[in-house]
């Protein structure tokens, strides 16, 4: 049976975004299939722009895009009917229960106002918010509030949902229970989810892809899977004694050092073939001892520190 590419959700061509003279995203551009997607990079690097960009809420300088299908300049508001959005700050109306921000926020996008209390009081009982649905959000704790700001994302039942760093100041239980809810939308409901965060462990159990930016420059996208290969053996080398002596001994031996943290340091696979000798001629040279050598497999948390750095 042939199998048909799934259309691109989220489409991005050369974008480019200015704040006076920080420029927040350069010649950004990535195709993306639906499913989980997650937009990894470190804080300041261009991840809120970016979806904000693609939601028209903020104009490209120039570049362009396309969101379902929907050219993000032209087509913004048909866009925002179309997705949800949980935006990284609070937009707390004062004085409103939850039940009543959720069915407004359903207003907002053109519900009717029947269909949008009655979705309210379901996706308010989805996120755990049943008994609380009557109170003001304001009154809420930072996870009921994350919450909260989920079921107004997804109270039109959006195809495709954008996540702005959901998990930000929230405990390990509160995290572990949003990012339930992510799994549940995207694995069981099936909606896309585009999901930005600077935390590599939120989206390494949740999502099929992953972009990564950095400094507003896109860096990769594919599977967390495929972004491991060609990267996959090193070797994980401990010494004690002087490491900065015992890296430029490394390093004389031609050795490509990908990654150092004081005394640990990880090396390039193309330096495996006799690389143990040359290791321990290296520590014998500068009076160090090696304490641990071994080859591994990159984690992504190597992965995304390398890509990052270099
Ligand atoms: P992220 O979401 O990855 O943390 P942002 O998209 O918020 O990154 O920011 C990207 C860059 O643009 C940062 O250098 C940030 O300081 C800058 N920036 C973001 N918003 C504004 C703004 N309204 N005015 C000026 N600079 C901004």
């Amino acid at each position: 049976m042939a199998r048909s590419m799934a259309e691109p959700i989220i489409v991005a061509e050369g974008i480019e975004k200015r704040y006076g003279r920080v420029v927040a995203l350069e010649n950004f551009s990535v195709e993306i299939e639906p499913g989980a997607i997650g937009l990894l990079g470190p804080n300041g690097a261009g991840k809120s722009t970016f979806i904000k960009t693609l939601l028209g809420l903020l104009r490209p300088d120039a570049g362009t895009g396309r969101v379902l299908g929907l050219d993000i300049r032209k087509d913004s508001y048909r866009i925002r009917q179309k997705i949800g959005f949980m935006p990284e700050d609070d937009a707390v109306i004062p004085r409103l229960s939850a039940v009543d921000s959720v069915a407004y926020a359903g207003r907002m996008i053109g519900m009717g106002s029947s269909d949008a209390y009655a979705r309210a009081h379901e996706v308010l009982s989805y996120t755990g918010l049943e008994e609380a649905r009557y109170r003001f959000v304001e009154d809420f704790s930072t996870g009921m509030k994350q919450r909260a700001k989920l079921a107004q994302a997804i109270v039109h039942d959006p195809a495709l949902l954008f996540l702005d760093e959901p998990t930000a100041g929230l405990d390990p239980k509160g995290r572990e229970e949003m990012l339930e809810l992510i799994r549940d939308l995207s694995h069981n409901h099936g909606m896309s989810v585009f999901f930005s965060t600077h935390i590599l462990p939120d989206i390494e159990n949740l999502c099929d892809k992953v972009v990564v930016l950095h400094r507003g420059k896109f860096l990769a996208y594919g599977g967390i899977e495929d972004l491991r290969k060609g990267d996959e053996s090193f070797l994980d080398v401990r010494v004690l004694g002087d490491a900065a002596a015992f890296r430029a001994a490394l390093e004389k031996r031609g050795f490509r050092i990908s990654l150092q943290e004081g005394m640990d340091f990880q090396l390039a696979a193309e330096a495996a073939d006799g690389a143990a000798r040359r290791i321990l001629e290296a520590a014998v040279e500068t009076g160090a001892q090696v304490r641990r050598l071994q080859s591994g497999r990159a984690s992504l948390e190597d992965l995304f520190t390398r890509l990052v750095e270099g």
